[in-house]
């Protein structure tokens, strides 16, 4: 499909150079959460030249640029691009491909950087009715980075905010901007089970760990299926098991490793509270004891709510038109750290459109995985749109 009008008559053909220029930049040097120095250099200086009221370093790596609404006093809203990379080798064997060995941007973070770009030249061009803030965040993909740029204070005051994730999923040119649900919390927990060890001839003189660790990985299936209601989504996954030295040893210790996805916040202590209750029940059935640790300040799940969805689903539908704006085919239990800032800040999250026509649905954080180059489009336009009718409401 051909990128809908309403995107491609706001780009002339030196800024879509530009924009191109700067993602295949970005994608050539990826870069570690809170380690995006080189990023945010490049991104400083694409912002410095549409002269900002004011531009500021935030969270190590993350900025804050404010672009000039008509009117000084009106609200002040947010439009925000994560800008890190994952530790995957790539292997899409792209002309722009990762030079930087076993990182790469595997997840689409150099175009929602660029697309941030690009929505600051756009309400540059033709601003909003009050100030909007480009924030560039660092360290999505270890979950911190949101919290990180909130707890600076930059966003004090902010009264509406919009982001959105590349998705191959959806033809660029579609985008998902619905109410409900739309990510899920992402917490997780490390139980560690105390026993006593011995020679594995002689079982009776041991407290067998590993033993009471079979059991526990049964026993944690019961969470969703017994004590969640089945109306609600929840998924507890262990990912990782260790115990032991040798076939023929009785270790002291098994431990395993999970984590815990929700989209409601009683659903999500429900996870957090029957796991640890089941950990130490079965450790005492089995003569152990649980050391359950419980890391439950994981990203909240995202739940766009209905005002600023209505702002960014218009935006949307006024940018690729009305039957470009598709619904989720289903809910995504993966986690995003855009909701830190919707527990502050009403706003909307959205899916863009990243499969070329004829393309392969890819997931992301595959080594294979990139976006369509014309999403950046998309994303700028339909978030540029989003903050200047938050703006105009709110004023
Ligand atoms: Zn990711
Ligand atoms: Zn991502």
């Amino acid at each position: 499909m051909p990128l809908p009008n309403g995107v491609t008559n706001q780009f002339d053909a030196p800024l879509r150079d530009r924009l191109v220029a700067l993602r295949r930049d970005l994608h050539r040097h990826p870069e570690l959460s809170f380690k995006e120095q080189r990023t945010a250099g490049q991104l400083e200086a694409a912002l410095t030249e549409l002269k900002p009221k004011s531009m500021k370093r935030i969270a190590s790596t993350g900025i804050v640029a404010r672009i000039p609404g008509r009117e000084p006093d009106a609200p002040v809203v947010a439009v925000r691009g994560d800008i890190d990379a994952l530790p995957v080798q790539e292997a899409t064997g792209l002309e722009y491909a990762s030079q930087t060995a076993g990182v790469m941007h595997a997840c689409g973070h150099d175009v929602h950087a660029t697309w941030a770009i690009g929505a600051a030249h756009l309400l540059t061009r033709n601003p909003a009715q009050g100030d909007v803030l480009v924030v560039l965040q660092p360290a999505e993909e270890i979950g911190e980075g949101a919290a990180a740029i909130l707890q600076s204070g930059a966003l004090d005051g902010v009264r509406a905010i919009f982001g959105g994730h590349v998705d191959r999923r959806f033809e660029v040119g579609q985008v998902v901007a619905q109410e409900g649900p739309l990510a899920a919390s992402a917490d997780t927990f490390h139980i560690v089970l105390h026993g006593t060890g011995a020679h594995g001839a002689r079982p009776h003189e041991s407290r067998d760990p590993v033993v009471g660790l079979g059991a526990l990985i049964g026993a944690l299936q019961t969470v969703v299926s017994r004590r969640v209601n089945p109306a609600a989504p929840a998924v507890v996954t262990i990912g990782k098991v260790h115990a032991g030295t040798a076939p023929n040893i009785i270790p002291d210790t098994a431990e395993l490793r999970g984590t815990m996805r929700a989209t409601d916040p009683d659903t999500r202590r429900t996870l957090r509270e029957e796991v640890k209750a089941i950990a130490e029940t079965v450790a005492a059935a089995y003569g152990l004891r649980a050391e359950a640790n419980m890391h439950t300040h994981g990203s909240p799940p995202i739940v766009n709510p209905p005002q600023a969805t209505a702002w960014a689903r218009a935006a949307a539908e006024a940018v690729v038109g009305v039957e470009n704006v598709v619904p989720m085919p289903g809910l995504n239990m993966g986690g995003e750290d855009f909701a830190f800032y919707m527990e502050r800040i009403p706003g909307c999250f959205l899916r863009i459109g990243a499969r070329e026509p004829g393309g392969k649905v890819i997931p992301a954080h595959a080594p294979y995985f990139y976006a369509a180059e014309e999403s950046i489009f998309v994303g700028a336009a339909v978030l540029a749109e989003a903050a200047r009718r938050a703006s105009a409401s709110l004023g």
